[in-house]
């Protein structure tokens, strides 16, 4: 299945030490604060969220996936309006760091 190997190029991004640099570089851009609401909060309670989301087609994209205009630091509540918003179908699991562990599409 296509997705599952989606999945599999989303884990390495989060886990690789470019997105960990990557994150804190926008992090710190915003001086800790979230960019929805202004919450000022701790590092490790920030989400980098792309504000193009990353699918199959664009992962590949460094633009996409790791470039500053397309990244903003938002908190965890934020976050989760944003994603459940715009897909109710989707439902996103984050673990403590806030990166995506898991992405079930209920359609
Ligand atoms: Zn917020
Ligand atoms: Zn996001």
């Amino acid at each position: 299945m296509r997705y599952k190997k989606f999945k599999d190029k989303q884990n390495k991004l989060y886990h690789s030490s470019r997105w960990k640099k990557i994150r804190l570089i926008v992090i710190s851009n915003y001086n800790f604060k979230c960019c929805r609401c202004g919450k000022i909060t701790k590092e490790k309670d920030l989400i980098v969220h792309h504000i193009v989301y990353l699918n199959k087609d664009n992962i590949d994209d460094d633009e996409i996936a790791y470039g500053l205009d397309n990244l903003e630091p938002v908190c965890i509540n934020c976050h989760n309006k944003e994603h459940f918003k715009k897909k109710k179908k989707r439902e996103i699991e984050f673990d403590a760091e806030g990166n995506i562990i898991n992405v079930i599409d209920n359609d």
